[in-house]
């Protein structure tokens, strides 16, 4: 559940409140299906873009090295819900970090690589994180990208 319906759970909002949630929740879920269709019908190129669970390396279930310090490695995913093509770009703390420049340039460099050859208009779905997503960084990147 997210926040608002934890909320309206625990008897911390009013019900309008959930209800306009409830309601923007089923509109979001619908555009999502009308994009899936245009996606199926060869009309767009559609993306879902997500930063996966950290991994540390190494791995190890060991108790006497829980507190051993070990490296960070992060996931960025893209991938197209049509053609299931996925690509992982996978870094680690000491390539790069978490900031937005990082993913501007793996969501550009995909876009580049794997969409543009296409020649359809592309719609993404992305995590909802400020360093993914909401930040003006991404949003400069995409418009310089679209002109
Ligand atoms: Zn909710």
């Amino acid at each position: 559940m997210c926040d608002v319906c934890v909320s309206y759970k625990e008897k911390n909002i009013i019900e309008t409140e959930y209800n306009a949630h409830i309601k923007r929740k089923d509109r979001a879920k619908t555009e999502k299906q009308h994009d899936k269709d245009k996606g199926q019908a060869g009309e767009v190129t559609l993306l879902t873009i997500d930063l996966e669970a950290v991994k540390v390396c190494p791995y190890l279930t060991a108790s006497t090295l829980y507190f051993k310090t070990k490296l960070n490695c992060h996931n960025y995913t893209v991938y197209n819900l049509v053609t299931q093509h996925a690509t992982c770009y996978w870094f680690d703390e000491t390539a790069s970090n978490l900031t937005a420049s990082t993913f501007v340039n793996f969501l550009l460099y995909n876009l580049v690589h794997h969409c543009l050859p296409n020649k359809l208009p592309i719609i993404m779905f992305s995590g909802d994180c400020t360093y993914q997503n909401r930040n003006n960084i991404m949003s400069n990147a995409l418009s310089a990208f679209c002109v």
